[in-house]
């Protein structure tokens, strides 16, 4: 029987409104949903991991993965380099698994453009007040980085225009369930049913 082909989710947010937590927890609770990991010419984190949370690579390496197509989206976004892997998302929707693009919104519009069906969310925090706070309260960025990701926000906070969903990041519970039932819903829309199932399991006496 032909594998059904997974879905793709893109979750974009201004810098801080809580969305790497949040696609984290969404891939921890629901089997079927893997995060993509993208390439980025920006340095690790404390607790960062090359190849779990990103592939860090410089920026030889990026560009020449732009020449040669390898990448299926990629963005400046607050002074580094950002990527997703074609055969990556062609690997895991092809074994059936959704898969879980937390890209920016330049990225959003690339991906819509070349798979029409993908779905995106945009995550806004509760205030913007909010938003600096969590930014700081990371401890992962200087003040300067923190300054230039605030500034950028608002440019960000424009596009949710372009999304299918937003989700106020408020209380991470709640976030987490709205997030959770748009990928439920999407999953059992008819257009992704596996119909030889159906009719073999159903339709014949
Ligand atoms: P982003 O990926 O959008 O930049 P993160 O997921 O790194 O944001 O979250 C930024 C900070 O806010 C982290 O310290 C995280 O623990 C915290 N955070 C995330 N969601 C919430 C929430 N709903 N309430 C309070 N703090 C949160
Ligand atoms: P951070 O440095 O905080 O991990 O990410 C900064 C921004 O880059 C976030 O908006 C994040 O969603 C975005 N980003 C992460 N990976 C990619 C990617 O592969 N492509 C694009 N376009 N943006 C990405």
């Amino acid at each position: 029987m032909k594998q059904r082909k997974g879905s793709l989710f893109v979750v974009s947010a201004p810098s801080g409104a809580g969305k790497t937590t949040l696609c984290w927890k969404l891939c921890d609770s629901l089997a079927w949903i893997k995060h993509s990991i993208s390439y980025t010419t920006r340095s690790p984190r404390p607790g960062e991991t090359n190849g779990v949370h990103y592939t860090f690579t410089d920026e030889d390496e990026f560009r020449s993965m732009i020449t040669e197509g390898e990448l299926v989206e990629w963005a400046e976004v607050h002074g580094n380099f950002y990527g997703t892997s074609k055969k990556m998302i062609e690997d895991m929707t092809g074994a059936g698994f959704d898969v879980i693009l937390d890209i920016d919104v330049q990225g959003a519009r690339q991906i819509k453009e070349h798979f029409p069906d993908s779905v995106l969310i945009f995550v806004l925090p509760p205030s913007m007040e909010a938003l600096k706070e969590r930014l700081a309260g990371r401890k992962t960025d200087s003040e300067d980085v923190i300054k230039m990701r605030l500034q950028n926000a608002i440019g960000e906070i424009k596009e949710y225009k372009n999304y299918d969903y937003v989700i106020v990041n408020d209380s991470l519970d709640t976030a987490l369930k709205e997030i959770s039932s748009i990928v439920i819903a999407e999953r059992a829309k008819i257009s992704k049913m596996e119909h030889e199932r159906i009719k073999e399991n159903f339709l014949k006496l």
